[in-house]
């Protein structure tokens, strides 16, 4: 598989914004971003255009519990039982050895982050949460010394790791709380905000809550869904229904839906929302190119998001995965926009209030 060079990758999504400044057609795909809107990161508030030298990463992780993957197997196990279905790959890889896991050292990830500066990266979101193991003090130390601009999501993942209080709750309490999140961070995003592809209640209220979140606040919102991916339409249903535009929300991990006909993508794309090929830069990406060129194809470029779900190496969606796209046919300034202008489109937002911190 090719492999691009930090410095061919850089010229990749930095190209098109070289070109413009040139004069060249690429200037005319600039997107537009409407008056006032931001994008919030843990530490400033940035203008759209000043994040425009790289690419966002809308889906990566800085922090989660060390249970978090065995967790989230023995959920996941949990969830397929429950269905009648295989249970396969339940061994868990082992543990990092100590001192090499860039979760638990704040200067391993701060040269993580450094790293996918190198690769093109400017901005990335924290998609981590609370009752996941997310901590905020790590991630916050560890973009303040990197100078990585870090946006921060906000919201509560899936039932088997909601703090447990959430299941008593009323939506209006839980609106509540969502709204502390978001000050207190403060949070650029909801996300991300999750279920397996059978949506429990408890889950559904979160969304429900989630979208009246969003309407006091304008954040945009990112998800989390199973496979095979049908909980990807009820979700956006469930926000559309509490009155979310689904052009503010990014439907998740829907190169794990292996679909030739594209079906959930192109449905999702024409109601507006994203369609986030999130998982990118590893094993799976062979599979995930012909349903990123079947969208690009049909005329879906506008809704297509790419990023790695990952905890090390950030880099890989842009040096490992848009090579694979440029090869089966992807122009370079298709991926320019996809990972440079769709990213910050989709985290623009104008806010309702201004910033605590
Ligand atoms: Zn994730």
């Amino acid at each position: 598989m090719t492999m691009l060079t930090r410095r061919e990758a850089l010229q990749l999504v930095g190209g098109a914004a070289a070109a413009a400044a040139l004069g060249s057609n690429a200037s005319a795909q600039a997107p537009a971003f409407p008056k006032g809107a931001v994008i919030r990161t843990l530490f400033k508030d940035y203008a759209p255009e000043e994040l425009a030298g790289g690419a966002t990463l809308f889906h990566e992780h800085l922090s989660l519990g060390v249970d978090f993957g065995e967790k989230f197997r023995a959920a996941s196990a949990a969830v397929l039982a429950a269905q009648g279905l295989p249970t396969a790959n339940a061994a868990a890889p082992p543990p990092a050895p100590p001192g090499t896991d860039p979760m638990r050292d704040v200067d391993l990830m701060v040269e993580e982050l450094r790293a996918a500066q190198r690769d093109g990266v400017a901005c990335l979101v924290d998609a981590g949460l609370e009752g996941a193991g997310m901590d905020l003090a790590f991630i916050r130390a560890a973009a303040k010394k990197s100078g990585l601009p870090v946006v921060k999501g906000a919201g509560f993942y899936v039932e088997p790791f909601y703090p447990k209080e959430i299941a008593g709750m009323s939506e209006e309490q839980l609106v509540r709380i969502l709204l502390k999140q978001v000050d207190s961070y403060p949070a650029g995003v909801f996300g991300e905000i999750g279920s397996w592809d059978e949506m429990s209640k408890v889950e559904r209220k979160v969304f429900r809550a989630v979208g009246k979140a969003h309407l006091a606040t304008n954040l945009p919102i990112f998800t989390h869904t199973g496979i095979p991916g049908k909980a990807a339409i009820e979700q956006l249903d469930l926000l559309e229904d509490a009155g979310v535009d689904p052009k503010r929300v990014a439907i998740g991990h829907l190169g794990n839906l292996a679909d030739p006909n594209l079906y959930v993508h192109k449905t999702l794309c024409r109601r507006g929302a994203f369609v986030g090929f999130d998982r990118q830069g590893g094993r799976g990406d062979a599979a995930v190119v012909p349903l990123v060129m079947g969208l690009l194809n049909a005329g879906f470029a506008d809704h297509v998001l790419i990023s790695g779900d990952a905890s090390r190496s950030y880099g890989k969606p842009l040096t490992a995965f848009l090579p694979q796209l440029k090869a089966a046919g992807a122009d370079d300034a298709t991926l320019h926009r996809i990972t440079v202008d769709n990213s910050r489109r989709f985290l623009a937002f104008v806010p309702k209030k201004s910033r605590k911190a």
